[in-house]
């Protein structure tokens, strides 16, 4: 039985950059990104996102701080 790809909330251990990667589709990023796009930093926290986090993603492309 597949599983539906869920949407996550992508944030950087080393600045406070955080964004969502979504299901293509439903894209925000093309693919999840493996790098900070704002520092360089490689360590990543992935999570699952709310469904908070998808709408705003949605409207402004980033999340609240
Ligand atoms: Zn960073």
């Amino acid at each position: 039985m597949p599983i539906k790809p869920m949407a996550r909330k992508i944030s950087c251990t080393q600045c406070r950059w955080s964004g969502i990667y979504a299901p293509p589709g439903d894209a925000v990023f093309e693919a999840p990104p493996t790098q900070c796009p704002k520092c360089g930093c490689e360590q990543l926290k992935h999570k699952p996102a709310s469904k908070v986090d998808e709408l705003v993603s949605k409207f402004t492309g980033q999340l609240p701080s």
